[in-house]
């Protein structure tokens, strides 16, 4: 028997990551647009126009996978991260064939000040689980930004990606994973500057339904 980390109950580990009550209480779109992982209806497809294959999301970026990312992000607090990946792999459908996880890297001083990486960090620990090949080195961040959030959409579309590609290896497709989608621009930065021949699949844990959430790498 686990405790649940939601309500605390024992329940049985084949249940899933958490008790069922709370389970069902997770915010769970049954159905997502399967370009940029959006809940359906009506919404500005992110990725409609560019060269993604398709997007996976498991969750709405709302409580409590919100306070989950948090603590992981702002604490290090590794116990509900496990529970964010148990849950994400719980709810992957689709595994691209032959495909490699690439994180969305940090800036090395964005690293350096907060102590890890928590997108690499929550990627490796879902490989590892998915007993998908896992690589951190093929892309970098070579420019420190501001949040996203501070940028106008405008000021988003026209600034240059701040990421290089170090590998041109195009021999396996790739899935490029975020912990949050929210305007969708880093992951279009990304594949902005990757090589040509690459195939692109996105996974992130959670999807903000309207664009107010800041983000940095
Ligand atoms: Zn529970
Ligand atoms: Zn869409």
């Amino acid at each position: 028997m686990f405790s649940c980390q939601f309500c605390k109950r024992l329940y049985r580990a084949l249940e899933g990551p958490c008790c069922r009550h709370c389970w069902h209480a997770l915010p769970l779109p049954i159905k997502r647009c399967t370009q940029c992982g959006h809940a359906l209806g009506e919404h500005r497809c992110c990725f409609k126009s560019s060269r993604i294959i398709s997007c996976a999301t498991a969750f709405n970026f709302e409580e409590p996978i919100r306070g989950l990312i948090h603590s992981l992000k702002r604490h290090l607090d590794t116990a509900s991260g496990e529970l964010l990946c148990r849950a994400f792999v719980d709810r992957v459908q689709q595994i691209p064939d032959n495909a490699v996880l690439v994180a969305v890297p940090s800036h090395p001083l964005r690293r350096l000040i907060r102590g890890y990486c928590p997108t690499q960090w929550l990627a490796e620990n879902i490989a590892k689980k998915l007993a998908l090949p896992y690589t951190n080195g093929r892309v970098k961040k070579i420019r420190y930004t501001k949040s996203q959030k501070r940028l106008t959409q405008i000021e988003r579309q026209v600034q240059t990606s701040p990421f290089k590609w170090v590998s041109t290896d195009t021999s396996r497709p790739v899935i490029l994973f975020d912990d949050v989608i929210t305007s969708g621009q880093t992951i279009l930065n990304m594949v902005q500057s990757a090589p040509n021949d690459l195939q692109i699949y996105v996974w992130a844990i959670a999807r903000t339904s309207e664009y107010r959430y800041t983000d940095t790498h």
